[in-house]
């Protein structure tokens, strides 16, 4: 089977939900007996206004919280009206009632989230567990009303709950998987369906605890769902549809003439995604990783382009290096990515640096407060990290200062070249380098794995380092040509 996810941008009116049921009638129809897993996300800009009534509840304003509670609902409840004006004539007295039944579940979900964060404007304060469960209103209502279309086009359609479909450790807000548990699920709710050919319709996003505790996999997480879900169905192919051609050579808001990558490897996919290519869930890639399952990036509004396709090794590329004679076909770098709002520290101590056990106690820190370090680099008198989480900011840097000075940098960027072929062209690296002459770059690093050079810069300077970078991923004769 395949695993289908739709974004937010795919999702986000009667139009685009028209779109969606088209392809996945085509592959539905092209493919009897193997029925779509059919993921998605909430509608475009849901979960940011749900963040925000979680904000609000937080700040005690309950009347701007009943506002927006009840915008989204009118939102929702307007996207079943054109849902089901589109269908036009087609509905029947059974559709009528399922149709019904969506617009009822809509307008409970909306009470009990007026209610939810009713209560907790009274207070004043919202655990990550509440705001978990108001964020995933988004997923659980967009399900519905995608299944809805589906079925009001002739197509046999069920609806999943995602809470019960994706079991997750009780991290809120970025929870992980319980694949043991999620295959069970999926195993008793959703293949059965799949197996008599019923496409099945699940939110994105969205899980809950072995105890039914409503989390989310953190934001752009529907992604990483798709991948779950096919990784625990044992998919043959995890398809993201989204509102661009595919990973394309850099961020399109940021840079002219990005290009499209038809195919890159996991490790680079995984690589872009980690520094800032929002088009992919970091996470997302793992599952597919571990059980080699392909992932193609399509867009939903021209579904004849042919995406791009992640897969184990590129063709030409020359994974391992050894032996082949073949080039790559396609030779420099792959894709540049930019990952702003980081925050650099300096951890400095002439007299302990090099001391047995220094570099451990400092990790030990960024660790105990669950903080991840995205790079490092070091001289002999100083560590420098940067983290974008600066939640634990002020214990860490106390902690630290026990032993050793920290200066803090907010405001900064870090800007990735990426590319399997920096590990076996000598000349490319020192391309890259040359590329961001006269910047002013407060750490540079090549990864363990030799196929990314990260820069740390100010945020005021990613857009044109990016802008250089993707100019230098081709040997110059290619890039003039
Ligand atoms: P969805 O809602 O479908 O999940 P996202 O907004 O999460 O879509 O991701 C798609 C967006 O990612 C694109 O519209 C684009 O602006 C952005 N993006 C950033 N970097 C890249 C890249 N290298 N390739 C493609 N898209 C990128
Ligand atoms: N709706 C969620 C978000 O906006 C998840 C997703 O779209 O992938 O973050
Ligand atoms: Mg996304």
């Amino acid at each position: 089977m395949t695993v289908m996810k739709f974004g937010g941008t795919s999702v986000a009116d009667a139009p685009a939900i028209a779109r969606l049921v088209a392809i996945v009638g085509d592959r539905w129809r092209a493919h009897p007996g193997e029925a779509p897993l059919v993921v998605v996300s909430a509608l475009a800009g849901v979960t940011d206004r749900l963040m925000a009534v979680a904000d609000e509840a937080g700040a005690g304003r309950g009347g701007a919280v009943s506002d927006a509670v009840r915008d989204l609902e009118r939102r929702h409840l307007q996207l079943l009206d054109d849902i089901l004006a589109a269908a036009g004539a087609t509905t029947d007295a059974r559709t009528a009632t399922t149709a019904d039944e969506v617009r009822r579940e809509i307008a409970a979900s909306f009470d009990r989230l007026g209610q939810v964060a009713g209560a907790l404007s009274v207070v004043g304060e919202v655990s990550p567990r509440s705001r978990d469960a108001i964020a995933a209103t988004g997923e659980l209502v967009s399900s519905r009303l995608v299944r809805l279309a589906l079925t009001l086009a002739g197509i046999d359609a069920a609806w999943a709950d995602a809470r019960s479909a994706l079991v997750t450790s009780g991290e809120f807000g970025a929870a992980t998987p319980d694949m043991t548990a999620t295959r069970e699920a999926l195993a008793a709710s959703v293949a059965p369906h799949l197996a008599r050919g019923t496409v099945v319709v699940v939110g994105g996003y969205v899980g809950a605890t072995r105890e039914g505790i409503v989390t989310t996999l953190g934001r752009g997480g529907s992604d990483y769902s798709a991948a779950i879900f096919g990784a625990a169905l044992g998919a043959r192919e995890i398809q993201i549809w989204t509102d661009v051609d595919g990973m394309l050579t850099a961020d399109p808001r940021l840079v002219d003439h990005a290009d499209l990558v038809d195919t890159l490897s996991f490790g680079e996919a995984a690589e872009l995604a980690y520094f800032g290519a929002k088009v992919l869930h970091p996470s997302t890639i793992l599952p597919a990783i571990e059980h080699d399952i392909p992932v193609r990036i399509l867009n939903s509004r021209h579904p004849e382009r042919q995406g791009s396709r992640i897969v184990a090794a590129r063709p030409g590329g020359r994974p391992g290096g050894a032996g082949l004679a073949a080039a790559p076909a396609r030779p420099g770098l792959t894709a540049v990515a930019a990952k702003r709002g980081v925050t650099r520290l300096d951890v400095s101590s002439t007299r302990m640096l090099m001391a047995h056990g220094f570099l451990a106690r400092v990790f030990a820190i960024f660790e105990r407060h669950r903080t991840p370090v995205d790079v490092v680099t070091t001289s002999e008198v100083s560590v420098s990290v940067t983290i974008d989480d600066t939640r634990a900011l002020d214990a860490i840097v106390s902690e630290l200062r026990a032993f050793c000075e920290v200066a803090v940098e907010p405001g900064m960027a870090i800007v990735a070249a990426v590319g399997d072929d920096l590990r076996d062209d000598p000349t490319l690296a020192s391309r890259v380098l040359g590329a961001l002459a006269g910047m002013r770059v407060a750490m540079v690093s090549q990864g363990g794995s030799r196929r990314n050079i990260t820069f740390v810069l100010s945020e005021a300077d990613a857009a044109a380092a990016m802008r250089r970078l993707h100019g230098e991923r081709r040997p110059a004769r290619e890039a003039t040509a």
